[in-house]
């Protein structure tokens, strides 16, 4: 069952030099116990989508168009309070890029984690303790880590207890903005097992948004590769990770290190465009090792390339 439509998604930031079109145009679904992964370089429109999906579009960015639709009900139109009440944090929640330190230093965790249960559901106090003990244990701390406050936890602790607070209402879907991205790597890993504990033990379906291909491959079913705010590429993990069609993923492939690979790495040439002003055509033509005349005068149209594999791009 579809518990997420995301259907021509479009945010985009007023600033005062120009629109930035972050997001353009995008479409995806996401299943109950789906892991989607969402790849791109910096600047790709990773997190804009996420926030997106939140509802929580820092200004000067606004949804311009398209719907998100989650359980059955278009969240673009709602009204903020019913937003808040019903959908937001129950439904669908995030574990927001660097947001280790967002935790209120004055308050312990227990109370942070305890508070949004008293908010949002008809219980006592030592019951939404009793949830937030559960919760605590399930993410792998200790539940005397509930009567400690922030400043006494390490980065790892911290991300778990954030992973917690996600999760602590039982959403249907939890987006991961980078979630490992300020560890170091031996917690990176522990943190990824955490990710896949979840998605077997509570069928979790997961938004995982990342820069680092290699993680998505451990853990997501479907992966989205984004392109100056465009999905240039989708598809379940195994056609996308061994038959890559987009020349952009290709090159994004190329250059992770792989320990016995003989292929030499590579990089794709240039940057990502200005998206005040996006190369017309194919966002990717002046990067691309096979750009044509049709590229740089029309966009390329989404084409299912055999097996719900999606590809935006020409050669197709
Ligand atoms: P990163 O991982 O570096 O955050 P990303 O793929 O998540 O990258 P976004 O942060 O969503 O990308 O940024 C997409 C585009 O929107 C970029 O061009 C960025 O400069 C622009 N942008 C993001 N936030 C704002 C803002 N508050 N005001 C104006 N432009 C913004
Ligand atoms: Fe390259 Fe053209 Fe495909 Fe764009 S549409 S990725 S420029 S071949």
């Amino acid at each position: 069952m579809s518990l997420l439509d995301v259907k021509n998604l479009k945010i985009y930031y007023f600033t005062l030099k120009g629109v930035v079109r972050a997001v353009d145009d995008v479409s995806f679904n996401v299943r109950e116990g789906e892991v989607l992964g969402i790849a791109g370089e910096s600047g790709s429109g990773k997190s804009t989508l996420g926030y997106g999906l939140m509802r929580l579009v820092p200004p000067p960015g606004r949804i311009v168009g398209g719907n998100i639709v989650v359980s059955g009900r278009d969240i673009v139109s709602m009204d903020e309070g019913t937003l808040r009440r019903e959908i937001r944090w129950k439904v669908i929640s995030m574990i927001f890029q660097g947001a280790l330190n967002a935790l209120n230093p004055v308050y312990t965790i227990g109370k942070q984690l305890v508070e949004p249960i008293i908010f949002h559901e008809d219980v006592s106090l030592k019951e939404a303790y009793e949830r937030a003990a559960e919760m605590v244990k399930l993410v792998g701390l200790n539940e005397d880590v509930l009567r400690r406050y922030p400043h006494e936890l390490s980065g790892g602790m911290k991300q778990r207890v954030m992973i917690a607070m996600a999760l602590i209402l039982r959403p249907k879907i939890v987006i991961a903005d980078e979630p490992t991205t300020a560890l170091d790597v031996v917690i990176q890993a522990q943190i990824m097992n955490l990710f896949k504990k979840i998605k077997k033990e509570l069928n979790q379906s997961i938004i995982f948004i990342t820069h680092d291909l290699s993680l998505i491959a451990e853990i997501a079913d479907n992966v989205a590769v984004m392109y100056a705010g465009k999905i240039v590429e989708y598809g379940n993990s195994d056609n996308v990770f061994n038959t890559p069609k987009h020349p952009y993923t290709q090159g994004l492939l190329k250059s992770i290190p792989r320990l016995k690979s003989k292929e030499k790495l590579s990089w794709i040439p240039g940057t990502p465009p200005d998206l005040r002003n996006p190369p017309v055509g194919c966002r990717f033509h002046p990067r691309c090792p096979y750009v044509m005349d049709v590229c740089r005068r029309e966009e390329p149209p989404i084409k299912d390339v055999g097996g719900n594999h999606l590809v935006a791009c020409w050669l197709y």
